[in-house]
């Protein structure tokens, strides 16, 4: 099926007459306020000595292939900082697979993809999660652990696919398509997610979508997530002009141009890329099944049509593969650095908070999602 005709509609704000969209970028949080500082532990040293560097020699070993030897001694001596307030702060760190290596590798307890991130959130023991990605993964750590203090090293961290939609949007579309069920991208507010029927990763989509029993769903907010999946299934999909700002920068030129370079490489992309760029990989897949393609086949070389990180974090583990790098980073997710992550653990800033009644019906959306995976 082509996937560019695959569509049953494509719908987004204009046709609502509401230009309005997604939730305000948060004003830039550089002062410490008077609460914070009266709750902040005193600062380890942030000094580069020897004692540091034996004590992250092992982690520097997880990382020697994708960050240079001469980085390491400004970095490391947040690394240690960092892995000994988690510990004062009974903290556990959530990382999403687009973060920088050293996030990744040297201070994340859990890394992965959304939907490990939010079955994992679940799980947690820890008083307080730090959520090491854009803002609609710490509500989403939220949503599942209300109880819990969940912090965002900068909250400015958006998505321009959270963005696209609101949850009066939504209710829009429902009144357009009366009976028609919704399903969700996990990539969305918690607003969007408490108006919808059912979550949905890029892991998932196909089976959230069959799961529902109806001949016709809509499913937003990505347009591109919402063509590939149309293009597995014979339910028809209405769909929401949302996209990924990193994704859609891809184009099938650019991946041609890849392969006229060297015809043995391989190419792997995200769904939420353009068609054209998926027409032309070799494997299309979540975050997740991209890595575990790639353990499995092990290719001489391979390019991974994704946010710019990920090739970072699968070479640290996996550094006889060459990756070609075409570097699209998400602006958002590089707001998380190693000082803003320090900040987080030593004032226990940026809380996140969602309206309890709101939090009460996106959790049924997103647990309805989680239960059907078990
Ligand atoms: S990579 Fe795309 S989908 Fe992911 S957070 Fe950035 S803008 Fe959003």
């Amino acid at each position: 099926m082509a996937l560019e005709t695959a569509l049953a509609g494509l719908y987004g704000p204009e046709d609502f007459g509401n230009p309005v969209h997604g939730r305000p970028a948060a004003p830039a949080r550089s002062r410490v306020t008077a609460e914070e500082r009266a709750r902040a532990l005193p600062m380890p040293s942030l000094e580069w000595t020897p004692e540091v560097e034996r004590a992250t020699a092992h982690l520097y070993e997880k990382v020697k292939a994708v960050i240079p030897p001469v980085e390491w001694p400004f970095m490391a001596p947040y690394i240690k900082a960092i892995n000994e307030l988690k510990r004062e702060r009974n903290a556990v760190i959530l990382a999403h697979n687009y973060q920088t290596p050293e996030i990744f590798n040297c201070v994340a307890d859990i890394g992965g993809d959304s939907l490990k991130l939010a079955i994992e959130a679940t799980k947690v023991k820890a008083d307080t999660i730090i959520q090491c990605g854009v803002h609609f993964m710490a509500e989403t750590s939220k949503i599942l652990n209300p109880a819990k203090t969940v912090l965002i090293p900068d909250s400015r961290a958006g998505c321009s696919l959270a963005s696209s939609i609101t949850g009066e949007d939504v209710r829009l579309l429902r009144e357009r398509f009366p009976g028609v069920p919704v399903v969700a991208y996990v990539n969305t507010s918690a607003d969007v997610k408490a108006e919808v029927d059912i979550c949905c990763t890029s892991s998932n989509a196909v089976q959230v979508v069959e799961s529902l029993g109806a001949d016709t769903v809509i499913m937003l907010p990505d347009q591109y997530l919402a063509k590939y999946v149309a293009s597995k299934t014979r339910v028809k999909i209405i769909a929401w002009k949302g996209a990924c700002e990193v994704h859609e920068r891809f184009t099938g030129d650019e991946l041609r141009s890849y392969r006229t370079a060297d015809p043995g490489v391989q190419i792997i992309a995200h769904p939420e890329c353009p068609p054209d760029v998926i027409a032309e990989a070799d494997f299309t897949g979540s975050t997740a099944h991209m890595i575990n393609w790639v353990r499995d086949n092990k290719p001489k070389r391979v390019v991974l049509v994704t946010e710019c990180s990920m090739a970072d974090n699968v070479q640290a583990e996996l550094p006889q593969i060459e990756f070609v790098k075409p570097c699209n980073l998400c602006p958002h997710m590089k707001r998380i650095t190693l000082p803003k992550i320090w900040g987080s653990l030593v004032y226990m800033r940026e809380e996140v908070t969602i309206d309890p009644m709101i939090a009460d019906k996106a959790r049924r959306s997103v647990e309805r999602m989680i239960n059907l995976k078990n």
